[in-house]
């Protein structure tokens, strides 16, 4: 559980009625997400039911048809004028980007990077830190993932777990509002998957904000402030671990859990 959730600040990220489809293929039917400050959402849905894309549609790496997401007030994708909205250009949207992190199943580091490097990367190609000081905020970072001595080998040199660790230490490197993870340790053999389970759960007690895809239920029930259950594009209960996890009121929330269970 994470200590510090304002329910009167503008929400963190805020999902409004979004659809998304390819083609005749309805993906996201019509998912309404309120995120607060400091909050810590667990996701939890079977394979197909939209999960990713959510994530990426708050990423703004996919556009939706019908909706909107805002981060702390402030809409993805669009700018006000008057009531009207425009839409942003690339450059607008690369900044946006910049405000939410987001680690994926599969690492993505850099294989031509030391890991320090991997780490500094973004703030430097930002201009938001020049290179001395993007060093010593990895060295930091890195230290945090408990990671420290690993700064000048490179991914391939690491084992998954410590890559994911990497990747989140990246995430960390420009500051975000939230950090998004998609399926964190789905790739990790079994015993690599608590030490990143740990240092996510520490970003977690420490007040950042988190939207987390993942199916370690265990993991949900301790971390999460709100679980959202998802199946078929649509959000189809949310609520305390207490409620979702231990007394689901839905057929296919049951369903599920007693799969992953
Ligand atoms: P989850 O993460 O819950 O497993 P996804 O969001 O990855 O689900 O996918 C939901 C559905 O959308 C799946 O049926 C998937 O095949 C489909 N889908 C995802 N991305 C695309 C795409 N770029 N083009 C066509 N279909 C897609
Ligand atoms: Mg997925």
């Amino acid at each position: 559980m994470s200590i510090a959730v304002d329910d009167h600040a503008p929400a963190t990220v805020e999902v409004h009625d979004v659809h998304k489809w390819y083609g005749a293929h309805r993906v996201l039917n019509g998912v309404d997400l309120t995120v607060r400050p400091g909050e810590v959402t667990v996701i939890l849905g079977p394979s197909g039911s939209g999960k990713s894309t959510l994530l990426r549609v708050i990423n703004h790496l996919e556009k939706p048809e019908i909706g909107h997401v805002s981060l702390n007030g402030e809409p993805i994708g669009v700018r006000r004028h008057g009531t009207r909205l425009k839409e942003l250009g690339e450059r607008a949207i690369l900044a946006q980007r910049g405000r939410i992190g987001f680690v994926f199943q599969n690492f993505n580091l850099f294989p031509h990077l030391t890991v320090l490097d991997n780490v500094a990367a973004a703030p430097v190609a930002t201009r938001r830190l020049a290179k001395p000081a993007a060093l010593e905020l990895a060295r930091d970072l890195l230290a945090r993932v408990g990671l420290a001595d690993k700064a000048g080998a490179y991914p391939r040199q690491l084992s998954g777990g410590q890559q994911q660790r990497v990747a989140i230490a990246r995430a960390l490197a420009l500051r975000p509002g939230v950090i998004l993870f998609d399926e964190p340790t789905s790739a990790l053999d079994p015993e690599l998957v608590g030490e990143v389970l740990a240092v996510i759960k520490d970003l977690a007690t420490s007040g950042t904000t988190l939207v987390i895809v993942t199916h370690e239920i265990g993991f949900a029930r301790e971390i999460a402030d709100r679980v959202v259950f998802m199946d078929g594009g649509r959000i189809v209960e949310q609520g305390p671990p207490s409620e979702v996890l231990d007394a689901p009121r839905h057929e296919r929330t049951r369903d599920f859990l007693s799969k992953v269970l």
